[in-house]
């Protein structure tokens, strides 16, 4: 017996969570119960992360948590209960499986069949965020090695595991040449641990054209969180509806099994709410602890049960339905169906699934790091980078000097075209003359005489090399 922890979440979350319960007892599953309560109530009982401090304790000692989904109030102060608990948790991989059930779910793409695996703890949902200047605002996005390589060695394994294919990596580092390009690097060092996996990368704009034009071209894709969260959502639409896809969060220790969709409020408390996503979720938590004979049977009478055209309002279309049914009508008809398997639709085999053992992040050894200038930002609300670059002039030392002003990253000094737009937010560089590196006094010093010249400094980065390799973007046009 598996003691986990369950929330039934807000909106359509209890009646999905009940169904889901419901069917996965009938078919036999080993687990114990332990309630929590999270979300709406819990928000406006004052708790701005959605949950108390005794369910943590809940969630930690379980383990594993089958989680309905909850509405986040409306107004500012109010943190994301997902994002908090995957971080806390060290969730870092999000596993959402995307297939179409052609032809009995109305899809344009009959034959797609692909995980996405997103990585779920960095990137820009950091939410480091700040205003510095009356006209500009930062999200820092924070991509780690340790990051990288667990969720792109877990998208290998699980595709080795899984018996698929292919792993495809989407990244945006034609742009972002040191974050998405960690990313790009990572995967393929990892890829080329794992020959009998066919292995590509493409840029994510036209990566996600072909994902939403021929679904099919992929079989598992691993992404930065930003757009593994966008895309997920475009795959699981185009297989039919966002209320057939589950979603796992793995992490070392712990991991939590949801629906991708949210707590539909409109549709709650009216018994027609689709309890698929759920109950794919709780599937996946089924494999995870090891309860693999249960998962296959309800998979298989889950896939019959559409094959039968008994489906809920959302995927209901004349013709290809036979029988519209409530969430409760839907849950009994899979109970019905334990033990058989569809015909048409791929049967599924678990005998080979439980969790993904993978090994420990091992920090590397420490590379040569020297500090090569640094940059300073600065709020200026003038509009000509020639009499900025005046002024940050009185800043210049013996060695360390205005090399270039950005403004929104692109050079505007020096040789800055007229027509570019700046905002009052403006990167000075400061770069050694003399020798190759400068010190940390230095960079002192040019904040002191920032001072002394009335200069307004909201922020400085310092420019490194790592093993003597540039550790930083040049400004465009440089
Ligand atoms: P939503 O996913 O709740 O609903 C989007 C659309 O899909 C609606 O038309 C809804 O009726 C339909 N839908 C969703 N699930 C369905 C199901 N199981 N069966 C049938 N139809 C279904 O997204 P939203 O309206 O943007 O968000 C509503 C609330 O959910 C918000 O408070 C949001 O913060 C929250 N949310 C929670 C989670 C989570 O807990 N994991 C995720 C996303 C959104």
């Amino acid at each position: 017996m598996r003691k986990i922890t369950v929330a039934k979440g807000d909106g359509i979350g209890p009646e999905i969570m009940d169904a889901t319960l419901e069917i996965i007892m009938a078919a036999g599953a080993e687990i114990e119960i332990e309630e929590i309560e999270v979300g709406e109530k819990v928000y406006l009982a004052g708790n701005t992360s959605g949950i108390a401090k005794e369910s943590w304790d809940v969630i930690r000692r379980n383990k594993v948590f089958l989680k309905a989904p909850i509405t986040t109030p409306q107004g500012g102060g109010y943190k994301s209960l997902n994002v908090t608990t995957r971080k806390f948790l060290g969730l870092y991989s999000n596993v959402r499986p995307c297939m179409s059930l052609h032809p009995f779910v109305k899809t344009k793409h009959p034959v797609m069949d692909l995980v996405i695996v997103r990585e779920n703890e960095e990137d820009l949902y950091a939410g480091i965020e700040h205003q510095q200047t009356d006209e500009v605002v930062q999200c820092l996005k924070l991509i780690s090695r340790p990051g990288c390589e667990k969720i792109v060695r877990y998208a290998f394994e699980y595709a080795k595991h899984y018996g698929r294919k292919k792993v495809t990596c989407f990244t945006k580092d034609n742009i972002m040449k040191q974050t998405d390009g960690l990313f790009h690097n990572v995967f393929d060092e990892i890829a080329k641990e794992y020959p009998e996996i066919e292995n590509e990368h493409w840029i994510v704009d036209i990566g996600a054209a072909k994902l939403a034009d021929t679904p099919e071209a992929f079989d598992v894709i691993v992404m930065p969180n930003l757009y593994g969260d966008v895309l997920s959502d475009v795959a699981a639409q185009i297989t039919g509806s966002v209320g057939l896809a589950g979603s796992a969060n793995i992490g070392e220790e712990c991991a939590m099994f949801e629906a991708i969709h949210g707590s539909a409020p409109r549709r709650a408390g009216q018994n027609s709410a689709n309890p698929s996503g759920l109950l794919q979720g709780a599937v996946m938590m089924l494999n995870h602890i090891g309860q693999t004979v249960v998962a296959e049977k309800i998979q298989n009478a889950w896939l019959k049960t559409l094959e039968d055209g008994i489906h809920t309002n959302d995927i209901f279309k004349e013709g290809t339905s036979k029988q519209k049914v409530g969430t409760k009508e839907f849950a009994k008809a899979v109970i019905a169906n334990l033990g058989n398997k569809p015909t048409l639709l791929k049967e599924v085999s678990y005998a080979n699934s439980s969790a993904l053992n993978l090994p420990k992040y091992k920090r590397k050894p420490a590379a040569i790091k020297e500090l090569v200038g640094v940059d300073v930002f600065v709020h200026w609300a003038g509009s000509n980078p020639d009499e900025l670059a005046k002024i940050i002039h009185y800043l210049d030392k013996n060695n360390l000097k205005l090399s270039m002003i950005t403004n929104r990253g692109i050079k505007v000094y020096p040789d800055g075209f007229k027509e570019t737009f700046c905002t009052d937010h403006w990167r000075c560089r400061f770069k050694p003359t003399q020798r190759n590196q400068i010190s940390k006094s230095e960079i002192i010093e040019i904040l002191t005489n920032a001072v002394i010249h009335n200069i307004d400094i909201i922020k400085t980065e310092n420019l490194y090399s790592f093993d003597e390799k540039q550790a930083f973007s040049l400004g465009q046009g440089q």
